[in-house]
């Protein structure tokens, strides 16, 4: 089984890891990994190992093994030369990575300034969006994006907290999403929070995160869309809110 560091340091854009396995079509498991794997409205990472000798090769997906206990690091150009059990230099695509950690934090930051069942979202490093089943409120672009500010520019910290199951029942409001349970099976759900005790925020998620919300920086949204009678999509995108 996979040990995900991911979960527990975001930040661990390089490492050392053990190969465990090579399968055909170069998926390549190792003992760890902070390649985080596709999951939750969060893509896979990308970017590249390196062996001993300096040799580099690309890793253009993450995902999790059919099972879900490991994670596959994809390597399209194949693992020749590689043999289980040799350690590797584990490199994340951090500038890419980083873009969607603000980003997957921008998208708990507005389910903060609105409340709603929160009814799908997806994560991109460009822009993101989440559907909230929002019936008939009339949202304002410029108003959900100054909330949003002022949310990134308080400095809330950002942290991860582990509960287990039973917790987690006789807690249920902590399930913003509508549509989406939390895994179980392993007996703990891993918690995001936001501000001091997760005061401002606290749900359950496997994604990567930035520590404090100034990281997000400025971030507006692009657009609102009615998806359906009830259903409203809004779009999340970086840099300030272009003028009318
Ligand atoms: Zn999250």
């Amino acid at each position: 089984m996979t040990n995900p560091v991911y979960q527990e340091d975001a930040y661990l854009s390089t490492m050392e890891a053990r190969l465990e396995r090579i399968e055909d079509g170069g998926r390549l498991i190792f003992d760890r990994s902070n390649f985080f794997a596709s999951g939750g409205g969060q893509p896979g990472d990308t970017g590249m190992i390196e062996t001993a000798d300096g040799r580099q090769i690309a890793i253009a997906d993450t995902v999790y093994s059919d099972d879900r206990r490991d994670i596959v690091l994809l390597a399209p150009e194949g693992a020749e030369g590689l043999t289980p059990g040799e350690m590797l230099v584990l490199h994340v695509d951090w500038k890419r990575r980083y873009k969607l950690m603000r980003m997957h934090t921008a998208c708990h930051i507005l389910s903060v300034v609105l409340p709603y069942p929160i009814t799908g979202a997806a994560v991109g490093e460009d822009e993101s969006r989440v559907d909230f089943d929002l019936p008939d409120a009339e949202a304002d672009k410029a108003e959900v994006t100054a909330r949003m500010m002022e949310v990134v520019a308080a400095n809330h910290p950002v942290f991860i907290r582990w509960i287990t199951d039973e917790e987690l029942d006789a807690n249920p409001g902590l399930v913003k999403s509508a549509n989406v349970k939390p895994p179980r099976g392993t007996g703990r759900i891993r918690l995001v929070c936001i501000g001091e005790d997760g005061s401002m925020d606290t749900q359950p998620c496997g994604g990567t995160h930035v520590g404090e919300t100034q990281e997000v920086g400025e971030i507006h949204i692009g657009k609102i869309e009615k998806k359906g009678r009830s259903n409203r999509r809004f779009r999340i995108r970086f840099g300030p809110l272009p003028a009318a």
